[in-house]
């Protein structure tokens, strides 16, 4: 799919219309999810939609009895064909001030996080957990990093960066709309620069006291895990307290943003396992940035299953692992398959737990909930023959909140487990 680059917008250039364009009438009985305030309408609950509804438009959702239900933004392609935000009827979303609203309340739930003087880089806005459908902002350090992620959002995008650039004065705001979730909303992949400056090649970042590099063009997602920031903490607290001078395996390492907690807490010597050579080559510079010995550490470019397999067969053994696969599995459909490639990753990993060692595994699948990734690494330990103990649980960092009316927002889940013998 070609990357388009955006116009360079300028403020005050107007904005697509913000009216209502259409009014959406669900089929009866099918209002239970929207009144409970989920904010997803499939295709097969709507009835009727009165007006030309343009994708990305505002539109109001009715009960079959013609009863206001909520606000929301139409998207003509998508099976989720309202993404609802606003359940009050006198609400005005067509103005300005309502998104300014929207966007004041995302930053200001993140002022702990903002004053922190040991961390610069964290999610800003996200999404439906934050009333703005589609909306991803990622602040590292003075750039944001946006996406948009549904018609909805795309339609919206100028106001929105219009907004962000009003209430943050950021240096840049650099757009990753390059995922494959937009093509269910009929939208090809967008990116580039947005606002301001562009953003220097290599983005210095600090997070929890250690500093990172981050490639906002090209990096994976918007360029960091920011969702592991809670959880790289939590492991370099445990590598200081449980294997101070431990050897540590990183597999799926990414740019080595937990070998770094594990030099900086103190253990002796890492191997980071990782598809992408340029994460490894990032993760080296990582390492030498926060002046911890590079020497400690071993990269292995190469297939993640395979390369566990060889570890093995050598007889090695680690007294911290750290698993952190991407997605396997993006729809219901992909659950067994992924259910197979976390069950596998899994096993390899407890296989070369030390006795006493920890594994901290983790699954950033939506479709595979905590209580089937609990049965799966079960399922693994079982197959290893060892006793393991579930030591600690993890999910995402404070700055991907999920709504209670939302807990499709819940993706990423993790264990710490120990074997025992
Ligand atoms: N834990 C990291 C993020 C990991 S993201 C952090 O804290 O930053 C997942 C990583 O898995 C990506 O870097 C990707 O390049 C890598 N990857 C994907 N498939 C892989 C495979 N089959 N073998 C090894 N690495 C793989």
């Amino acid at each position: 799919m070609a990357k388009q680059t955006r116009p360079h917008f300028t403020l005050g250039a107007g904005y697509p219309s913000m009216e209502r364009t259409a009014r959406i009438t669900l089929r009866p009985g099918r209002e239970a999810a929207a009144l409970r305030r989920h904010p997803w309408v499939y295709s097969g609950s709507i009835r009727s939609v009165e007006g030309a509804a343009e994708p990305g438009a505002l539109v109001t959702v009715h009960d079959a009895g013609g009863s206001f239900i909520a606000w929301g933004q139409y998207s003509s392609q998508s099976q989720i064909r309202v993404r609802l935000f606003c359940w009050s009827e006198d609400a005005r979303p067509h103005t300005t001030e309502f998104w300014r609203q929207r966007l004041q309340r995302a930053i200001d739930l993140r002022d702990s996080l903002r004053r922190d003087p040991l961390t610069n880089a964290y999610r800003l806005v996200y999404a439906e957990s934050d009333g703005i459908p589609g909306l991803i902002v990622d602040r590292y350090g003075d750039a944001l990093v946006v996406q948009f992620l549904t018609a909805g959002a795309d339609r919206a995008s100028v106001l929105y960066t219009d907004l962000l650039m009003e209430l943050t004065t950021p240096r840049t705001i650099y757009e990753r709309s390059d995922t494959d979730v937009r093509e269910h909303e009929g939208l090809g992949a967008s990116g580039g620069l947005l606002r301001g400056a562009d953003p220097e090649p290599i983005t210095e970042i600090v997070e929890n006291g250690l500093s990172y590099l981050v490639d906002i063009r090209n990096g994976h997602k918007t360029g960091f895990y920011l969702d592991q920031r809670e959880n790289r903490r939590r492991f370099r607290d445990l590598a200081m307290a449980a294997a101070p001078q431990g050897e540590m395996l990183n597999v799926f390492s990414y740019t080595g943003a937990f070998t770094v907690c594990g030099l900086a807490a103190g253990i002796a010597s890492a191997v980071n396992v990782d598809a992408s050579s340029e994460a490894l080559a990032l993760g080296r510079q990582n390492i030498a940035l926060n002046r911890l010995p590079v020497e400690h550490v071993d990269d292995v470019a190469g297939d993640a299953f395979e390369v566990l397999r060889r570890i093995r067969r050598q007889g090695r053994q680690f007294d911290l692992i750290v698993a952190d696969p991407p997605k396997f599995a993006f729809t219901q459909r992909d659950v067994p398959r992924a259910t197979r490639g976390y069950k596998d990753i899994n096993l390899q990993a407890i296989h070369l737990l030390k006795p006493g060692g920890l594994l901290f595994t983790f699954s950033c699948s939506g479709a595979i909930s905590e209580d089937l990734f609990q049965k799966i690494v079960f399922g693994a330990a079982l197959d290893t023959g060892r006793d393991v103990q579930i030591v600690g649980r993890l999910t995402q960092g404070c700055d991907h909140p999920v709504a209670l009316t939302h807990p499709e927002a819940a993706y990423l889940k993790g264990l710490i487990c120990r074997a025992v013998s």
